[in-house]
Order: structure tokens, then sequence, then C-alpha cells
């Protein structure tokens, strides 16, 4: 019988990493999951924690990583990843994807795995083109606040495309677009859990600007199969994984009223600097490459969701940030 796959996937007590463990878990794999924990939460991984296809490396990646054994797959997805969070720790934020993937590289190479790196619409940033294909190359502000998330991110990839040219490393690149489901965290500031969060409290529903820029939400199993086909096809280049099914903020906020039956009503608040206008990914490639495209609606994957943090404990919601950022400013 063939070798169970090994994966390490960092990350792991995050949104995206918790899914993608169950996922490889699911696959019959050895899953490796690490985190420094700065944004993830141990809750996301307990139950993978008694199974002996698991096990938990409490590490940041942006310090030498060390895994014993052999490895077939990586998959990086350690990083902050909401523009709240970018303020809070920018140089975390810069370390995870430029140390932290240089390190992540160096350990595939040794250890001759394949490795995928969690990229994003970010890059594209206040993207001038639209619907964003791959081979649009972005408009970033370097030294705006989203500059160190951005910046990394656009870093990432080219040390990862560097480390395929020049060392022959497998490596493959997801360009993610704004994802939601279970698991995202309660207080992070992202505009879904923001919202979902207002209606449990009964506050007024929070639109920054005036609600007409734009973005594509996708159902989080969408997304993760879409990585899944990635890891195991042959394409090299970035990709774009996300669903194009676009919508204002301030329909996004209606969706949301509707489905929470809140009585409050939406408050408009100043838009941050550098938020992207419009967002919403082109497929094209993914469709092609992968055969892949999302599945789930928002209407179910919003159910869903909305039935996750419901589950949530009055401690949860009320509670005006789990993290202490104070021990990372460096
Ligand atoms: N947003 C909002 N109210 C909130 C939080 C966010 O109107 O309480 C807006 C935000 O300005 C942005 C959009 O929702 O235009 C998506 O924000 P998010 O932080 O979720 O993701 P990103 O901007 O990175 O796509």
């Amino acid at each position: 019988m063939a070798r169970r796959k090994r994966v390490l996937i960092t990350g792991a007590a995050g949104f995206l990493g918790s899914h993608l463990c169950d996922r490889f878990i699911a696959e019959g794999c050895y899953v490796i999951g690490m985190d420094n924990l700065i944004t993830g939460d141990l809750k996301n991984i307990e139950h993978l924690m008694k199974l002996e296809n698991f096990e938990f490396y409490h590490h940041d990646v942006s310090k030498f990583v060390f895994v014993p054994g052999e490895l077939d797959y990586i998959l990086h997805f350690a990083s902050p990843a909401s523009p709240i969070d970018y303020l809070k720790i920018p140089i975390q934020t810069l370390k995870v994807s430029s140390l932290g993937t240089h390190n992540l590289l160096g350990l595939a190479r040794v250890k001759k795995a394949r490795i995928l790196v969690a990229s994003t619409s970010e890059v594209y940033g206040d993207p001038m083109v639209h619907p964003q294909r791959e081979d649009y190359w972005g408009n970033v502000n370097p030294v705006g606040p989203r500059g160190v998330y951005d910046e990394a991110k656009r870093f990432m990839e080219a040390i990862t495309m560097a480390y395929h040219t020049y060392h022959g490393v497998e490596t493959r690149i997801v360009r993610i677009f704004n994802t939601y489901g279970p698991r995202m965290r309660l207080n992070d500031g992202r505009v879904l859990p923001a919202f979902i969060g207002q209606a449990l409290r009964g506050e007024d529903l929070t639109i920054f600007g005036d609600g007409s820029q734009t973005r594509s939400f996708c159902y989080v199993d969408d997304l993760v199969e879409g990585i899944y086909r990635l890891l195991l096809s042959n394409e090299v280049n970035p990709v774009n994984v996300g669903n194009p099914a676009e919508i204002t903020i301030s329909q996004f906020a209606e969706e949301i009223i509707k489905l929470t039956g809140t009585k409050q009503k939406v408050i408009y608040q100043p838009l941050p600097q550098d938020d992207p206008k419009q967002r919403q990914p082109d497929i094209t490639r993914a469709k092609e490459i992968l055969g892949w495209e999302p599945k789930v609606s928002r209407a179910e994957g919003l159910k869903i969701t909305y039935d996750y943090f419901k589950s949530l404990t009055n401690d949860d919601l009320y509670k005006k940030e789990h993290k202490d950022f104070e021990n990372y400013k460096r």
C-alpha cells in the first residue's frame, strides 16, 4: 500500500488553514499543522488533536522551520488576513509572507515537497481592470496601510516563482478572493463577521464609505476544493480562486439584515484608506485548468455561516478582540 501523504499546513489554527486540515485529513493524509496562534485559535482544530494522523506545532514560520520526516506537500496559509490586523501587527504581517515563505521554500527544497502558497486578490490592489485576470499586475500603494500585506504577498509570489525557476521546486500559487464561512474570527473587522456580530448584538451595521464598493464572496468549501485541485495540478502560474458573484457592500448589508431579521439600521462611517472600490475574480483559468467553479450560493453559504456565529457564546460575541497583540510588535 502506498505511504500516506504527509502534509504541512501553516496557519493551521486559522480560518482557511483549519478547513484545509479537515480536507487533507478527510483525504487520508498525515497532517502537520503549524501556527504561532497570533490570530489563529486552537478551538478551530481541537477536534483534530486526538487523531493519530494529525499533530500540531506551535511555531512562528518567520523563524527557521524544522519538521522531522518526509513531506509531500506544504501549504503556506499563515498570515494575518484582515485590514485591522495589518494595522495592529504590520511587521509580523510583512515577515510571515516574506521570511516565512523563504523558510518554507527552503524546507520544500530539502524535503522535495510540492509547496502551494496562499496569495491574494490584494496583489491587484485597488484594481483598474475589472474583473481581475491573473495577467493584470495591479495597482498597489506600497506605503499605505494595506502595503504591508499586499507587498509581502507580491514578494511571496516573486520568491516562490524564483525557487521554481532557479531551484526547480514544485510550486503552486493561489490568489484567494474574499472568502467566508464558519470559523472566521468574529471580531477581526472583516465585513461579514462585523455585520453578523452587529446584528447578533443588536447594534447598527457599519457601512464604510457610501457602500458602493463591491466584493465577491466565496464560500469556504468551494475555496478549499479549488485549492486542492490546484495543488494536484501542474500549473505553476498564479490562479484566481473565488466566486465571481459580485455585490455592493450596501446590498450585502441588506442581505445580512434579511438573514438575521435584525431591526437595526445601517450607519455610515469613513472609508478606510486605499479600500478597493471593486473586486471580482475572473476565474476562466481555474475553470479551464482545474475544471473548478464555485457551487455554493451566497444564500446557502450565509445561512451556514450565520448558524455558526449563532452557536458562539455571549463571551465570544462581546469580547472586543480575543487576541493581545502587544507582544507581537516586532
Ligand atoms: N466594510 C464595511 N463595514 C465593516 C467592515 C468592512 O463597510 O464593518 C467594508 C470595507 O470597507 C470593504 C469591504 O467591506 O470595502 C470588505 O472589507 P473586508 O475588511 O471584509 O475585506 P477587504 O477590504 O480586504 O476585501
